[in-house]
């Protein structure tokens, strides 16, 4: 091996013990989570949006950015309920770049692990104290999900890793709602069979323990677009894209059958100022089919305060580091819109 064994991370225990969540905290995750399940099973009916931006790269800016998402929550509770993306790990397609704040606490510093896992911890719990929100995250890595397991109410497999076993198996082990999304090249099937997985009971390894699992009733679909051979993007989120993956819950026997769209990646091709048509098309959509409104369950939307993105070092505050994210006066705006046409 050549690799250097730097030092032994502590465990998700002796890291939550060193910074506890109070009761108060959980009561708020618990609401939160509470919420979901009605939506995900059909019992509450309003649109969920899993919004905010690609990557949570610095603490000030996020608390700023989901401090203004609480006031507009309040406002639109009876048809919208707010799930903030506060995403600490970021895949990268070729392995090169920023990987999140896990990686690097200091997005233009060195990676440092430890004082990452440390930094994100205390940013999910500073958004609970501050905001009451309890958020959603990406699981890149399924064994530290255990370090934020009590602070957060929503995960999202990535595209990159829906095939892989150990996130399907460990979110067979979670009680809160998975969202699997399709993978890169577009194939349904393997988002579907990860659905599958992820609903039924396992025996396996995690964190060198065996364990059995329940299985996930509220794991679901995310569609998010492709790209094909030629690097052409595909989109995924019109009527005849979302009737397809009602005929795909058809035949699969899923339970709770939902999905979230992804209204940026291979859906945008990344031109981020689509978002807030293609929203509003997934809407109209709905009106359309009682079928598709019993599916779509919410948005995904990469949003921050400031319009577009930057690279790692050109230090605008709230501005992306990742992917190019919607502005808040035009997020504002699109919240209100869906708020509407709900
Ligand atoms: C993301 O949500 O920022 C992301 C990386 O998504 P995907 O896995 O769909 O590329
Ligand atoms: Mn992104």
């Amino acid at each position: 091996m050549n690799m250097e064994f730097k030092r032994k991370m502590p465990t998700p225990q002796a890291i939550k013990d060193m910074y506890p969540i109070t009761e108060e905290l959980s009561e708020y995750k618990r609401k939160t989570d509470l919420a979901l399940k009605k939506l995900f099973t059909g019992e509450d009916d309003r649109l969920l949006l899993v919004i905010g931006p690609c990557s949570a790269d610095r603490e000030d800016s996020v608390l700023d950015y989901i401090s203004r998402l609480r006031t507009v929550q309040d406002k639109v509770e009876d048809k919208i309920l707010i799930v903030p993306r506060v995403y600490t790990n970021k895949p990268r397609t070729t392995g090169d770049g920023y990987k999140g704040m896990l990686h690097q606490p200091d997005p233009n510093s060195s990676p440092d692990m430890l004082r990452g896992l440390i930094a994100i911890r205390k940013m999910h719990m500073k958004v609970l104290a501050e905001t009451g929100f309890s958020c959603a995250d990406e699981m890149l890595y399924p064994e530290n999900h255990h370090y934020l397991s009590d602070v957060l109410s929503y995960v999202a497999i990535g595209a990159r890793s829906v095939e892989n076993q150990l996130h399907r198996l460990t979110a067979s082990g979670l009680d809160i709602p998975v969202g699997m999304k399709n993978p890169t090249g577009g194939d349904l099937s393997v988002m579907m069979n990860s659905i599958t997985a992820a609903q039924h009971p396992h025996t396996f390894v995690y964190s060198n323990w065996e364990v059995n699992s329940k299985g996930n009733p509220l794991a679901h679909a995310i569609l998010r677009g492709s790209a094909n051979k030629y690097g052409r993007t595909i989109p995924n989120y019109h009527y005849e894209d979302i009737k397809f993956l009602c005929e795909l819950y058809d035949k699969a026997g899923l339970k709770n059958p939902a999905v979230i769209i992804d209204t940026n990646h291979s859906n945008s091709g990344k031109q981020w100022d689509e978002q807030p048509r293609i929203a509003k098309e997934i809407l109209h959509s709905t009106r359309h089919s009682n079928d598709i409104l019993r599916m779509v369950k919410g948005l995904m939307i990469e949003s921050y305060i400031e319009d577009g993105n930057q690279k790692p070092d050109g230090g605008v505050y709230g501005k992306s580091i990742t992917d190019a994210c919607l502005g808040w006066d035009k997020t504002e705006r699109l919240i209100y819109e869906l708020a509407d046409l709900r």
